[in-house]
């Protein structure tokens, strides 16, 4: 089983790679991907299993499981809305972040096929948190500096004991 790499990982900062192919590995790498995330996430970047290449696995409640492969959002509403987030990556910490509440993004699938997809609710929420994956970008990297620190500073006393 693939193991997730959590905060302090210098690869969770690094803007990972387009996929060049849709090979068997891509589709290995996506089914792992699945097992490591089990029923604790609702969506994880291949950083995050170690894998630096432009993929991510979404399983919003209520929505199929997908695969998006070199995503890319086409368009964000103007509306935003503050949602919890939690992040595999960051273990126990979740806060409310505010971002666009609908997205359209185009990727391809793990059978080389694109797509459009145009997402609100929990799922845009979750495209857009594991996009920012891909970019190196974490959801806390989202807050504003002093409610970042102080989060930070409770989660490590947390890890600590
Ligand atoms: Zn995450």
């Amino acid at each position: 089983m693939l193991s997730i790499i959590t905060l302090g990982d210098p690869l969770l900062a690094k803007t990972s790679s387009l996929v060049p192919d849709f090979d068997d590995g891509i589709r290995r790498l996506a089914a792992q991907m699945f097992e490591a995330m089990g029923t604790k996430g609702v969506g994880l970047a291949a950083v995050q299993v170690g894998a630096a290449v432009r993929l991510f696995i979404t399983k919003a409640p209520r929505d199929v499981p997908r695969v998006f492969i070199n995503p890319d959002i086409l368009v964000t509403s103007l509306e935003e809305e503050p949602l919890e987030e939690g992040c595999l990556s960051v273990p126990g910490l979740y806060t409310e972040v505010v971002r666009p509440a609908s997205v359209r993004v185009q990727a391809w699938n793990e059978k080389g096929r694109p797509f459009t997809l145009t997402a609100e609710g929990i799922l845009a929420r979750v495209i857009q948190h594991e996009l920012d994956h891909l970019n190196g970008v974490l959801f806390i990297d989202r807050l504003d500096a002093k409610k970042r620190k102080r989060l930070l500073v409770s989660y490590d006393e947390k890890m600590r004991f």
